[in-house]
């Protein structure tokens, strides 16, 4: 018999889990969230934010390291790591605590524990992994009613073939949380999250080996991007090799070796950035009847209801980017779904992606190859942050703001920044997109000076063809 029943219970704590509770909440629900580990999810505690904090302290050093150009001599900096991962503790807690304040002040439940879908499409709650119960947790299995269930489980780090985790060999999430800045780090993947820990631990001191099995940097990204992003890499000092697979890894006690194309290196770690996989184990969802799709994701439709009526899957468990904003998105689409709201499915185009590595990253939509490939018309506008005076000023003439749109309609298909500050820059070409203008609406929104955000706007001027710095 359920010990307690909620109208929602929500199976994880990240920026998927504690976003659909609290908007559950907000909508009259008596709500739960049931989490295993921290609040806040592996994207507060051990991902997004961590990581974010560590790259903070190095862009700062690499500002302190340019800074002569702006007339500022600096002697005797020093990196202190341990008050590097102090700072990152306490910006983690900090945002940790305030979920949890979101909690209590929205009425939400916070229970600890292993949570499983039972066959009924209710909840158990067992004693998390590995033994003793949590403080305030009992030990045992508690069940609860649920007249819906929201699973926000997340994913877990996938290793790649022939190399498995242990030892010398780590994940992102280890990379971050090290202790000490190693001598020699060798990154394994050069997507975002390996592009962003390699650009970090190499102006903190390490020696860093970048591969990348594809043929460029961030290969995901427009080829434009890519270039100038492999540029600012090898600045740094990272010794950067694509199309180079890494083979033959054997771990140690103290270093890992391995070999790469036509070499063999040895690392104090290596740091697979190779993808995740999403976290389904022991959440019941054959006996509850959720399907999976032939990549092991949970198959849901637009207002994110999965196969079982009743049970809905948000976050990196579902199809999309695996992004924490997307996650939270498909929270509130999930949890208005259970209130009878009128929801409306993601536009998966049109998230933001950011990579925050130095040079930053922003991105959305389609690449100028994909727009090719699939028909378009295409146009592009290219502006260099050097084109307006912001990007003099502040010190970045090297950035870039490229416009993929098609020509008939002026219809933004794609948007793609590499330089300072390009991960808040792209939010403006999504929202013009989400407000249905176009690149000739870009051209004429009128933009303060002496800013950088001057290069988006040149850039929509450019696709339009009047660009008029340059
Ligand atoms: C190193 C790194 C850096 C990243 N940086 C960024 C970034 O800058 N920006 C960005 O948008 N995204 C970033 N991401 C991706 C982002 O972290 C994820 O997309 C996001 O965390 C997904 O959120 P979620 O709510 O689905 O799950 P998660 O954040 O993974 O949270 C899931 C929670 O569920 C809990 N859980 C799992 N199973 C159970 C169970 N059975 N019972 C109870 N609890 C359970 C887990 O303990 C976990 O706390 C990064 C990822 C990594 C690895």
């Amino acid at each position: 018999m359920a010990e307690s029943s909620y109208d929602v219970i929500v199976i994880g704590s990240g920026p998927g889990g504690y976003v659909a509770a609290i908007r559950a909440a907000q909508l009259g629900k008596k709500t739960a969230v049931v989490e295993r580990d921290k609040v806040g999810g592996r994207c507060l505690n051990y991902a997004c934010i961590p990581a974010k904090a560590v790259l903070r302290s190095a862009d700062l050093l690499s500002e302190i390291r340019d800074s002569e150009e702006f007339g500022l001599k600096v002697s005797g900096v020093e990196v202190d790591y341990a008050a590097i991962q102090a700072r990152r503790g306490k910006v983690v807690s900090t945002l940790t605590s305030g979920v949890s304040g979101l909690f209590k002040k929205n009425k939400i439940d916070y229970i600890e524990g292993d949570g499983t879908l039972t066959a009924d499409g209710d909840v158990r709650v067992g004693t998390p992994q590995g033994g003793t119960p949590p403080a305030g947790a009992q030990a045992g299995e508690q069940a609860y009613g649920a007249g819906s269930v929201i699973l926000a489980t997340g994913s877990v780090p996938r290793a790649i073939p022939g190399v498995e985790f242990g030892g010398r060999v780590i994940g992102t999430e280890q990379a971050w949380a090290l202790e000490e800045v190693p001598a020699r780090l060798t990154v394994v993947g050069a997507g975002a999250s390996g592009a962003e820990i390699a650009s970090a631990f190499a102006r903190l001191g390490s020696e860093v080996i970048l591969l990348e099995a594809l043929d460029r940097v961030l290969p995901t990204e427009d080829a434009d991007i890519s270039r100038l992003v492999e540029r600012g890499l090898k600045r740094q000092g990272i010794d950067v090799h694509t199309g180079t697979p890494v083979a033959e890894v054997s771990t140690g006690e103290t270093s890992v070796s391995f070999s790469y194309g036509e070499s063999s290196g040895e690392a104090d770690y290596l740091v697979i950035c190779a993808g995740r996989a999403a976290d389904v184990d022991g959440l019941g969802l054959a006996e509850a009847g959720v399907e999976l799709d032939d990549r092991g994701l949970v198959r849901v439709d637009g207002a994110l209801r999965t196969s079982r009526p009743g049970v809905y899957a948000i976050g990196d468990l579902v199809q999309g980017p695996a992004l924490a904003h997307k996650a939270s998105d498909e929270g509130v689409i999930a949890a208005e779904d259970i209130a009878g709201l009128q929801t409306h499915p993601i536009a998966y185009n049109d998230i933001p992606r950011a990579t925050f590595c130095t040079p930053n990253v922003g991105s959305f939509g389609l690449t100028e190859a994909q727009a090719r490939e699939q028909g378009y018309d295409v146009v592009v506008g290219k502006v260099p942050y050097g084109a307006v005076g912001g990007g003099t000023v502040y010190g970045d003439r090297t950035g870039l703001v490229k416009v993929v749109g098609e020509s008939s309609y002026g219809e933004l298909l794609g948007g793609h920044i590499v330089g300072s500050r390009a991960t808040e820059l792209i939010q403006e070409l999504v929202n013009v997109r989400a407000l249905e203008g176009g690149f000739p609406e870009l051209a004429r929104i009128i933009h303060g000076h002496p800013t950088l955000s001057e290069a988006v706007m040149e850039a929509g001027r450019a696709a339009d063809g009047w660009l008029i710095h340059g």
